[in-house]
């Protein structure tokens, strides 16, 4: 099985990739983990990113490519993968599926969380993550969300293995209501 989790900062993409990497055993890849883990790190990457990240900026589309197609191929091929970040504009979309697609390892299915802007503000106040979680910098990750990847969900609407879900209700049902529209999809074969 083959996802993307697609929604704003604070809409819970995170703790929703956790619960279907383990109710359907893929691999969870979050771009934004594995980007602040090379900042961590300070390896090379993470010297290049940290004053996109710190800023909340997206990283340049070359860095999240290279840094995520072997872990994605590496997923696909022992049971699936659902990835959390990314793509996060329609350029990486595109790119994504350019090198997917001739390995067979493209997408099956995309969610996108949806959560209004009050709720995401007032959850990422309250998680307080670090240098990227400053109500300016809040602000600005909102905005880059808007300008960047409302298109892309624009680019994916209409497709039949896109849906959206009310973001706003507690994980639980959050993820039940996913695995419910995912049993839909003729890609999977999900018993109840
Ligand atoms: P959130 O969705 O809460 O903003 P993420 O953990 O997904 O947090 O991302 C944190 C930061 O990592 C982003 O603000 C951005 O700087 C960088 N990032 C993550 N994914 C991508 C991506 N696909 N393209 C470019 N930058 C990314």
């Amino acid at each position: 099985m083959r996802l993307l989790l697609i929604g704003a900062p604070g809409s819970g993409k995170g703790t929703q990739a956790e619960r279907l990497a383990e109710r359907f055993n893929i691999t969870h890849i979050s771009s934004g983990d594995l980007l602040r883990q090379h900042v961590r790190d300070q390896t090379s990457i993470g010297q290049t990113i940290k004053a996109y990240v710190d800023a909340g900026d997206l990283v340049p589309d070359s860095v999240v490519l290279d840094m995520l197609r072997k872990p994605v191929v590496a997923a696909a091929e022992s049971g699936g993968y659902v990835l959390d970040g990314f793509p996060r504009t329609v350029d990486q979309a595109k790119a994504a599926f350019e090198v997917a697609h001739p390995l067979g390892v493209e997408v099956q299915a995309a969610v996108h969380l949806d959560v209004p802007d009050e709720e995401l503000i007032r959850r990422l106040l309250a998680r307080g993550r670090g240098s990227d979680d400053s109500a300016e910098v809040i602000a600005h990750r909102l905005q880059v969300y808007r300008e960047k990847t409302i298109p892309l969900l624009e680019y994916y609407a209409g497709r039949e293995w896109m849906f959206a879900v009310d973001g706003t209700r507690p994980p639980g049902q959050v993820h039940e209501d996913i695995v419910t529209r995912l049993r839909k999809l003729a890609a999977f074969d999900i018993p109840d």
